[in-house]
C-alpha cells in the first residue's frame, strides 16, 4: 500500500514529490510516456525563478528529480492505464500491475495541439513554438516577422504578447473573424503590429532544410491561392489537451476536460488532488505547475494526517 502515488513526472509532479518526500511519506512517481514533462522538449527555460542565465528544461527536470530522490522519493517509468477511484484505497493499474494507494496526486498536464502539417515537428524549437509567455522574447524572435496560428482568445493574447518582441506579428485564422471575445479581439486588431490573414491555413512550416523557420506555406480556404510568407518564428495557438482520459466519469471535469479543484487542489474524490497543467488552461507555466505541486503535497499530507488521528 503507498500513501502517496504521483502521477506524472513534470514540474508539479517532482515538486509534490519533493514536499511528500520530506514529510517522510515515500511517494511514488510514475513517470508515464515523457518522463521530466513538457519541459524536457525545451532548449532554454528563461523564467524559472533562481537561474539569472536561463537553463536547459532537461537539465532543470533532472535537478528537480534529483532534488526529490534525495529525500526518498521514488520512481517509476509507469504509465498509470487505469484507475478505480470509487473506492479507498484507490487502485491503479500500473503497466498491467496493480497498485494500491491512500492518496494520489493528478500531474498529467496537458499537450498542445498540433497543425499536423509538413516541416513543424522538425522545427519544434527551432522557430515553431506553442507558447508565446515561454519562448517569445527568445533572441531568434526579436525584430522578426512572427506569425501566430489561431483564432481564440489564446491566439489573441499570444500575438498581443509578440508585439513586444517581433517587427510584425500576422495572425493566420481558418475564419473570416476571430472566435475569441470581443475584448479580446478588438484589443489585437487594433494592434498596427497585428496583420490578420483571414480564411487561410498554413500548409507547410519552411524550411527543415535550413534547420530553422524561414517561412510558411498558406492556403485561403476561399479562393484556393496558394502563398508564402517569409517569417522567423511560427506560434501555434489552437488549443490544449488536458491528459485526464483515464479518469473521465470519476472525477469533477470541465466541458473540455481539465480536473477542476474544489478546494486548494482536492479534488471531488477524497484523497485525490491535482496539481499542474492538468487543471489549469489559464497559465501553463513552470513555476504555477510547481506550485500547485507544492500545494497537492501539503494538501495530501494534511488529509493523511488527519485521517490518523
Ligand atoms: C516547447 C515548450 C516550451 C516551454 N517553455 C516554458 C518556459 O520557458 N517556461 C515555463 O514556465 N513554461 C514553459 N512551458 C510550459 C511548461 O512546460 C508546462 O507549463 C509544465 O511542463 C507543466 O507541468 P506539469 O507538471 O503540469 O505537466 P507536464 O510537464 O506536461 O508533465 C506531465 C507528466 O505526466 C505524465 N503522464 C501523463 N499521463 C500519464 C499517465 N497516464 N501515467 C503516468 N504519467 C502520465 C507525463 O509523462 C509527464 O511526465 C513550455 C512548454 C512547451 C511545450
Amino acid at each position: 500500500m503507498e500513501k502517496v502515488v504521483i502521477i506524472g513526472s513534470g514540474c508539479a509532479g517532482w515538486t509534490a514529490a519533493l514536499y511528500t518526500a520530506r514529510a517522510n511519506l515515500r511517494p511514488i512517481v510514475f513517470t508515464g510516456k515523457q518522463p521530466g514533462g513538457l519541459l524536457t522538449t525545451t532548449s532554454i527555460v528563461e523564467n524559472y525563478p533562481g537561474f539569472p542565465e536561463g537553463v536547459d528544461g532537461y537539465e532543470l527536470m533532472t535537478r528537480m528529480q534529483k532534488q526529490a530522490e534525495r529525500f526518498g522519493a521514488r520512481s517509476s517509468f509507469g504509465i498509470v492505464e487505469k484507475v478505480d477511484l470509487s473506492k479507498r484505497p484507490v487502485h491503479l493499474t500500473v503497466d498491467g500491475e496493480p497498485v494500491e494507494a491512500e492518496t494520489v496526486i493528478i500531474a498529467t498536464g496537458a499537450s498542445h495541439r498540433h497543425l499536423g502539417v509538413p516541416g513543424e515537428d522538425l522545427l519544434e524549437t527551432k522557430g515553431v513554438t506553442y507558447c508565446a509567455t515561454c519562448d517569445g522574447a527568445l533572441p531568434m524572435f526579436r525584430n522578426q516577422t512572427l506569425v501566430v496560428v489561431g483564432g481564440g482568445d489564446s491566439a489573441c493574447e499570444e500575438a498581443l504578447y509578440l508585439t513586444r518582441f517581433g517587427a510584425a506579428v500576422h495572425l493566420i485564422h481558418r475564419r473570416d473573424h476571430l472566435r475569441a471575445s470581443k475584448i479580446m479581439s478588438d484589443r489585437a486588431l487594433s494592434n498596427p503590429k497585428i496583420k490578420p490573414i483571414w480564411d487561410s491555413v498554413v500548409t507547410e512550416v519552411l524550411d527543415p532544410k535550413q534547420y530553422k523557420v524561414t517561412g510558411v506555406k498558406l492556403k485561403n480556404l476561399k479562393t484556393g491561392v496558394e502563398s508564402i510568407l517569409d517569417c522567423a518564428g511560427v506560434f501555434v495557438a489552437i488549443g490544449h489537451s488536458p491528459s485526464t482520459e483515464i479518469f473521465k466519469g470519476q472525477i469533477d471535469m470541465d466541458a473540455n476536460g481539465y480536473i477542476v479543484p474544489k478546494k486548494g487542489t482536492m479534488t471531488s474524490v477524497p484523497g485525490v488532488f491535482v496539481a499542474g497543467d492538468c487543471a489549469d488552461h489559464i497559465y501553463r507555466q513552470a513555476i504555477t505547475a510547481a506550485g500547485t505541486g507544492c500545494a497537492a503535497a501539503i494538501d495530501a499530507e494534511r488529509f493523511l494526517t488527519a485521517e490518523s488521528l
